[in-house]
């Protein structure tokens, strides 16, 4: 379509002036810092005036018919990779300076269109090369219908939100952005993982049937919010809720829900362009633990990094930021940021159930130095005479394999373990829980992945210590009857999915489990343990596949 590629072009066009506007203003900023930065933008600001550069892009927009993200992408990528393979170090490291420029460009095109997203008056599908969490959380649900991304994977925290705002979204799929046009019909089936861009008749009719055939199971699901989660022999399983903002508390209640299992707290940080105070973390939890009048609340210190950074700045740029500065060893590096958390949830603990985590614990070590500030800061309350629990449970999160490993070493210094297998995953693997090209390899049905929480849960029932699975697999109707049948009880789940679990619950028995995890205990390969788990789901709720 013409208009429409001019105004892709258009947009490239205005991409680079506000990326060449945006680095004459740090030049002048930064002027009296000679050197290096001061070259790199310059190098920078050369390229981005390079005509014929500019021209590249815009011919693959007009000749590929593509956004124009996905031409500035594509152009650069094929010249850092082309720079990198050149046996130069000069010339080499200037891929480094391409890639810079990619995501300088990108942001100036994505700016555009946050602002569009913000404005929206009609019903549209979001269709990105990729959406942070923050962005996610910010979409408008009675506009955005759902949204299809090339990056991230499964449980990503893009998709982890989505699946908490009860959005249909898929993502990892890669080369969606070049095959869809503004005016394309696009069906987000985020049950199958699936997107059909501008479907015949057909297939748009069984999609509408299909929609009403969900929204019936919907209705029929919510007539169990008042019924226990309680196996058919009659064993009860606790169902409680994961959380990002504390307004989510009222879904997880009105879904079924008795509690939190795991509130993300680091969410504050993403949302808000300065440092959360005391009594803003205060005021939040407040609320989540009002809604919940005594029933547990369990907050999650901040698990900042990885592809969840604040605004406010304060962190370094990584590498391998999976592998770098994150969640409690940011705590630990930042005590005043961590304390003021502390000293919040400490000061609520007194109006409810609440109850403490400590994420990404690698060792023993580790957590010994989070509960010796955390007692730091109850002696400086202490001080000021302020009321708080003494007793409250302090836990963890098992999701590191050297944390699973020496489970039986870190029962002895805290009150409860939450299995998050989402990055128990990622890190027994190797694989990034949020790169679309090694999508296909994350799995929590590995053999070696189940082997651990295998012994995390030995080792807790071992110590008599509380237990509980907070990964996306107990908001996965397929994995629940093995996490019974390896003997969990309590489940932290994304609040929509509370009465579809529910529902698996209250369909079979404690003994159809065990037998269940006994079988998939003797096989050897992910893709025999996934295939018999979804063969046994959709036995007990063909209606949801
Ligand atoms: C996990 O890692 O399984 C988890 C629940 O925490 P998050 O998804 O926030 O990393
Ligand atoms: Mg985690």
């Amino acid at each position: 379509m013409p208009s429409q590629r001019t105004n892709e072009v258009k947009r490239v066009r205005v991409a680079f002036a506000g990326a060449i506007a945006e680095l004459t203003a740090l030049k002048v900023d930064r002027s009296i810092e000679e050197g290096k930065i001061k070259d790199i933008f310059a190098v920078h600001l050369r390229f981005l005036h390079d005509k014929s550069f500019r021209k590249r892009i815009t011919d693959f927009v007009h000749n590929e018919l593509t956004t124009a993200e996905y031409a500035v992408s594509a152009i650069l990528r094929q010249i850092a990779s082309h720079f990198a393979g050149i046996d130069d170090p000069y010339i080499s490291e200037r891929a480094t300076d391409i890639y810079d420029i990619e995501g300088r460009l990108l942001t100036q095109l994505l700016g555009e269109v946050r602002e569009n997203v913000e404005h929206l008056r009609a019903e549209v599908v979001i269709v990105a090369h990729d959406l942070t969490p923050t962005q996610t959380a910010g979409l408008n649900k009675t506009f955005v219908k759902g949204f299809a991304t090339e990056a991230g994977g499964r449980t990503s925290h893009t998709a982890i939100v989505a699946r908490s705002l009860g959005l249909p979204a898929v993502v990892a799929l890669e080369d969606l952005t070049s095959n869809i046009t503004a005016d394309s019909t696009v069906i987000i089936d985020g049950n199958r993982g699936i997107v059909v861009i501008d479907p015949d008749e057909e297939t748009l009719a069984q999609y509408r049937k299909y929609a009403v055939e969900l929204a019936q199971l919907e209705h029929e699901l919510y007539a169990l919010r008042d019924k226990p989660a309680v196996t058919r022999d009659g064993v009860a399983i606790a169902l409680l809720g994961n959380i990002e903002f504390d307004d989510e508390a009222e879904i997880v209640k009105e879904k079924g829900g008795d509690g939190i299992g795991l509130y993300r707290t680091e969410f504050l940080y993403l949302y808000s362009d300065s440092e959360p105070t005391e009594d803003d973390h205060y005021e939040a939890y407040a609320h989540a633990v009002r809604t919940f009048e005594g029933k547990p609340v369990v907050i999650r210190t901040m698990d900042l990094g990885a592809d969840k950074y604040p605004h406010s700045g304060h962190y370094p740029g990584e590498t391998n930021p999976v592998l770098g500065l994150r969640s409690i060893r940011f705590c630990l590096q930042n005590l005043t940021m961590f304390k003021n958390q502390l000293r919040a949830i400490l000061r609520v603990s007194v109006l409810g159930d609440v109850r403490i985590m400590f994420p990404l614990i690698s060792n023993l070590q580790e957590l010994r130095q989070a509960k010796m500030i955390l007692r730091d800061v109850m002696e400086d309350l202490d001080e000021y005479a302020v009321p708080y629990n003494p007793d409250l449970a302090v836990g963890i999160m098992v999701e590191t394999p050297s944390a699973a490993l020496t489970a039986s070493l870190l029962t002895a210094d805290c009150d409860f373990f939450s299995i998050g297998t989402n990055d128990l995953v990622q890190y027994t693997l190797a694989v990034d829980r949020a790169n679309e090209h090694v999508a296909t390899l994350y799995s929590a049905a590995d053999p070696a992945v189940l082997q651990l929480i295998r012994g995390v849960i030995h080792d807790a029932n071992k110590a008599r210590i509380d237990l509980s699975v907070c990964g996306e697999i107990a908001s996965d109707p397929e994995y629940i009857m093995l996490i019974l049948g390896m003997g969990v009880r309590t489940l932290s789940l994304a609040p929509p999915m509370i009465p579809e679990i529910k529902q698996v619950i209250r369909s079979v028995t404690i003994e159809e489990c065990n037998h269940l995890a006994r079988k998939v205990a003797t096989m050897d390969s992910q893709r025999q343990i996934k295939n018999y788990l979804r063969d046994a789901a959709i036995k007990i709720i063909p209606e949801a596949f």
